[in-house]
């Protein structure tokens, strides 16, 4: 294996890691803040989800779930969509961790943040999800934000205008589902989806982590190779949003350890590296 030094300053090896996951955040947002590329894809991935709006609700038989596992005929349609990423853009949330933590995650910054409920629709959600709503889809968000974050995150939903029911079927509550406001809802969104899908037919689910999908805490070969029998689902039933900030994609070049210094996950993630 090659080795090389990305960062070739006077610095530690730890520092130079440090560094160089700065510089990767840094173009990692700089990305979604500035170009034409990360606008046009998810203006795309919304489209898509609006081309295919009308077979999915003229096809009874249709899901997007693989948690609805029982006769959906007869049930009102529903679409999921993941929150962060997916309809709101917290890349200024990720600039602060730049600028104010050394470009590490921070559980204060983040919460000041969400707190201010101030995050923009990502481009084209709101007017899909608008469109959805006017023919009679109820749209649920399902979130791995905390029951703390509960109050600003609806009101950021509300104040971008978001469609957002405050009753749905079932006795589920309302149409935003956080972890933890439940005890069997964790941080694996599979126990919300199956409660979406006994009550609703899901039409669409939409995100930008493969975890939006189905649980993918796994390797990075079995995430490819299990989403694979569902090739033909992306862009009809499954839309998926670019976010090349973080995700569980990254997480699992090293094994969902995030104790590890930043050295070793520099070195994972340049073992992962194919030349050919
Ligand atoms: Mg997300």
């Amino acid at each position: 294996m090659r080795t090389f030094l990305l960062i070739p300053v006077f610095l530690s090896a730890a520092g130079q890691a440090r560094a160089q996951a700065v510089m990767d955040a840094l173009n990692a947002t700089a990305w979604v803040q500035t170009s034409v590329e990360y606008r046009a894809g998810a203006l795309q991935a919304w489209r898509s989800a609006r081309l295919s709006l009308d077979r999915a609700l003229k096809d009874k038989r249709w899901t997007a779930a693989l948690e609805q596992t029982a006769d959906a005929r007869r049930l009102p349609p529903a679409i999921i969509v993941d929150i962060d990423e997916t309809v709101l853009d917290n890349s200024p949330g990720q600039a602060r961790f730049l600028l104010d933590s050394n470009g590490r995650y921070s559980q204060k910054l983040w919460e000041e943040w969400t707190s201010e409920s101030c995050a923009e629709p990502v481009p084209g959600a709101k007017e899909f999800l608008a469109a959805a709503a006017a023919r009679g889809v109820t749209v649920f968000y399902i979130s791995n934000r905390g029951t703390q974050e509960a109050a600003a995150t609806r009101r950021n939903l509300v104040e971008k205008g978001f469609p957002v029911r405050e009753t749905t079927a079932g006795g589920l509550g309302d149409a935003v589902l956080l972890r933890g406001e439940r005890p069997e809802w964790t941080s694996d969104k599979s126990s919300r989806r199956a409660a979406v899908a006994a009550r609703y037919r899901v039409l669409m689910l939409c995100g930008d982590d493969l975890n939006d999908f189905f649980p993918a805490r796994l390797k990075p070969g079995e995430r490819m190779s299990r989403a694979r029998a569902y090739d033909s689902w992306w862009g009809e039933r499954w839309i998926v949003l670019p976010n090349p900030m973080y995700g569980s994609w990254e997480d699992a070049l090293y094994e969902f350890d995030r104790t590890l210094a930043p050295a070793e996950i520099q070195q994972r993630k340049l073992k992962a590296l194919r030349t050919r």
